[in-house]
């Protein structure tokens, strides 16, 4: 086991059980071309990602910090990461996919068990692509409502 499987990361397996407890069947492993979303939804046409904030680079996150050794190397690694993620989600829209991102800062807080996910994925708010943020670990002030979600079309 020399490699870590990251999709069996902890706040993944919490997401997981949570939506799987509110009655979301899903699938895990699942492809979509050269995306590999954590958390595939055929039912509803969802792609869910689980996202660290560190590697992910979660805008105005505490848990986004930087190391002070090797920048460049960081930087770059993080450039490309984010770069990576922009093209996947562009990518998912264009094929027809929703999409969603839970923030790891949201997952350990347990704040993400307060969404609907009801309404973001099966209701009214369907079509569009969301993420959950934390609200004690973020200072965003475009995160909607005071809610922790925000929306952008896809
Ligand atoms: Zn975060």
């Amino acid at each position: 086991m020399a490699q870590v499987r990251s999709r069996d990361t902890v706040p993944e397996v919490l997401v997981r059980r949570h939506l799987f407890s509110l009655g979301f069947r899903y699938r895990l492993g699942t492809r979509v071309d050269f995306v590999k979303p954590d958390i595939v939804l055929p039912a509803w046409d969802y792609c869910i990602f689980v996202h660290g904030c560190f590697w992910h680079r979660h805008d105005g996150c505490r848990m986004t910090t930087t190391p002070k050794s090797n920048e460049d190397y960081w930087r770059e690694k993080f450039r490309t990461n984010r770069r990576r993620d922009r093209r996947n989600l562009r990518y998912l829209a264009e094929c027809g996919w929703s999409t969603g991102v839970i923030w790891e800062c949201a997952v350990r807080t347990g704040e993400f068990r307060a969404i609907d996910y009801d309404r973001l994925i099966r209701g009214s708010l369907r079509r569009r692509h969301w993420e959950v943020h934390s609200r004690r670990y973020t200072r965003r002030r475009k995160i909607a409502g005071g809610r922790g979600i925000t929306h952008t079309r896809p």
